[in-house]
């Protein structure tokens, strides 16, 4: 039986509950439904409860399979979060036994900020000293605190401030921020319950997951089809998490506490002419915890020929003034007031994406596996076979390729529902 460390913020109280019967042998993306807080509250309410969860697959030898979801109501879009990263948190849980973290309420009143230290036995929450630093800043800090052994989910002050466009770092086995929950401002969340870090100490866990024969063998197989089919380009050689088969990203600058996350599309028509205006652009939101994804599609979306939005945003990288900056992303109402933009054109910024990209992000999402990585093999008819015979020995009964994808429909018509904001008992 699966378990979850529960952590009431309003109370300081935690304890580990049983993973829903209904959801038992589920993972990352797809145990986030069984949480997730109602539509109708408002995303920075105590209310939304916010949930991390490493996928099926995470602590195993399975190549490029540590990514762990989170989930909550995001406060860019109301839509439920479904936003996951790399790093070594997944791995770290689920080595530890634990297959999700949900956090409900918050401080009341709301005073002071916090860290929170999961081990094996629970979690325990400190007030912390690194309030409205900048993760290159808070990092070395909270790693002089609770050492190198553990990872760090941490937000830069863009978290701390609740900008709804904040972001959230996870720390890879360099203990550098190696991947971060980018989309639907978790950050802020995050924020709202006052915790600036999670610290996941794996101490008195054991590396890896143990597994039996049948298992490694299939890790094999995909592994060998992982390689052949990845569009990761192997010679940049750096992981963002254990056991990747095809390492992608580049070496971060040294103590800059960045990470080499391509850029965004929406970015583009800058990175062509100026690479280095685009590398500090990306540099300053990952330092403040600020998602540049989600900057970039929201100024395109309010700039599509890259008139105002982009000048203004381009003066203040190029000054490299991240008060600017941040103003103009804490309260992007005023920023569109002043633009003369329609407030819905900027809470608007995500496209719509198919179905079929949906199902696949799912499946992905809810093993844990990295897209880059593994989702040629996983599209692979061979490659999903092989994919149910994994998780068929890691939870000791039958998984089929229908089973999988039957699993991601569901997650993705709960998602759905989410958006359309319909109560769950109706
Ligand atoms: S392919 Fe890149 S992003 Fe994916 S797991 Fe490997 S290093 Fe991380």
């Amino acid at each position: 039986m699966g378990r979850v460390l529960k952590i009431d913020m309003t109370y300081g109280e935690s304890g580990f509950i049983d993973v829903p019967p209904d959801f038992e042998g589920r993972g990352g993306r797809g145990l986030v439904p069984a949480f997730a807080s109602d539509p109708t509250l408002e995303p920075l309410a105590p209310d939304n409860t916010l949930v991390f969860a490493p996928g099926l697959l995470a602590g195993t030898s399975c190549p490029g399979s540590g990514r762990i979801s989170v989930g909550c109501q995001s406060p860019v879009t109301g839509w439920l979060v479904a936003s996951n990263a790399g790093g070594m948190a997944g791995h770290h849980l689920k080595c530890m036994g634990i297959d999700a973290i949900v956090i409900e309420g918050a401080p009341d009143p709301p005073k002071g900020f916090f860290n929170m230290v999961v081990t094996k036995d629970g979690a325990k929450v400190a007030p912390t000293s690194v309030r409205n630093r900048n993760i290159s800043k808070a990092l070395p800090e909270l790693r002089g605190m609770y050492g190198d052994a553990c990872s760090y989910i941490l937000t830069g002050i863009g978290g701390d401030q609740k900008c709804p466009m904040a972001n959230i770092a996870v720390t890879g086995p360099d203990l550098q921020p190696s991947s971060r929950f980018g989309n639907g401002g978790a950050g802020a969340v995050l924020g709202s319950k006052l915790i600036k870090a999670i610290v996941i100490d794996p101490r008195g866990a054991p590396p890896l997951v143990p597994m039996s024969p049948e298992f490694e063998k299939a890790v094999q197989r995909f592994t060998e089809l992982a390689k052949e089919t990845s569009k990761a380009k192997t010679e940049r050689g750096k992981g963002c998490m254990p056991n990747c088969a095809v390492p992608c990203m580049r070496k971060a600058p040294e103590g800059k506490g960045v990470t080499a996350e391509k850029k965004p599309k929406a970015f583009s028509f800058i990175a062509k002419t100026d690479p280095e205006l685009a590398d500090k652009f990306m540099d300053l939101c990952d330092d403040m915890g600020l998602g540049a994804w989600e900057i970039a599609r929201s100024v395109q979306t309010l700039s599509p020929e890259n008139k105002p939005p982009w000048n203004v945003l381009l003066k203040n990288i190029r000054g490299r003034n991240p008060a600017g900056l941040f103003i103009l992303f804490q309260r992007p109402e005023l920023f569109a007031e002043r633009m003369g933009i329609p407030v819905s054109n900027l809470y608007n910024p995500w496209a719509e994406q198919s179905p079929e990209k949906t199902m696949e992000d799912c499946v992905m999402d809810e093993l844990g596996l990295c897209r880059k990585a593994c989702v040629k093999a996983l599209k692979n008819i061979d490659g999903l076979h092989t994919a149910a015979e994994m998780i068929s020995a890691l939870l000791h009964k039958e998984v089929t390729a229908f089973d999988i994808s039957e699993n991601s429909y569901n997650t993705a018509y709960f998602e759905m529902r989410y958006r359309s904001r319909i109560p769950f008992d109706k």
